[in-house]
């Protein structure tokens, strides 16, 4: 048994003079960042998916009891909405996260629409996604493989 390695996702085992082509197949779990639903176009990591011109920041819906899994919605080329977990992006951002929700207090209530993608001036438990929305949006665009909606 023979191993070639090629690169990190290419590589062969040969047994036999018979060659057993490894690599992608084998790795691709832990290459999905996110996934398409719709036309299953797979994101390999979150700058892949970030960079892709053939999405656009849509909305956000807000977990009020656990910020961290709120919603961010965007939609795909392909007409699908894809929801995106505030978790899955909560790296982007190192600024201060508060610890109480100011609902009912200064709070401007824009966590109550999800098509508010605003930034938030109140100290609040939630804002942070609002930094995480603005980043997000700001995030230089490459085009992508994937013919352009028309
Ligand atoms: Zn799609």
């Amino acid at each position: 048994m023979k191993f070639v390695f090629e690169s990190w996702t290419n590589y062969k085992i040969v047994i036999k003079d018979t060659i057993f082509i490894l690599g992608r197949n084998l790795l691709q779990n832990k290459l999905e960042f996110k996934k398409c639903p719709t036309c299953k176009y797979t994101w390999e990591n979150q700058s892949d998916f970030l960079s892709d011109s053939n999405l656009e920041l849509i909305g956000y819906q807000a977990n009020f009891a656990n910020p961290g899994a709120g919603i961010i919605l965007f939609n795909h080329s392909c007409h699908s909405t894809i929801a995106l977990k505030v978790k899955s992006v909560e790296n982007l951002y190192d600024g201060p996260i508060f610890k109480k929700n100011a609902a009912g207090d200064e709070c401007p209530g824009f966590c109550l629409y999800k098509d508010n993608l605003e930034k938030c001036p109140v100290e609040c438990e939630c804002a942070f996604v609002r930094e995480i929305i603005d980043i997000i949006k700001a995030w230089p665009k490459k085009p992508s493989n994937l013919p352009q909606a028309v």
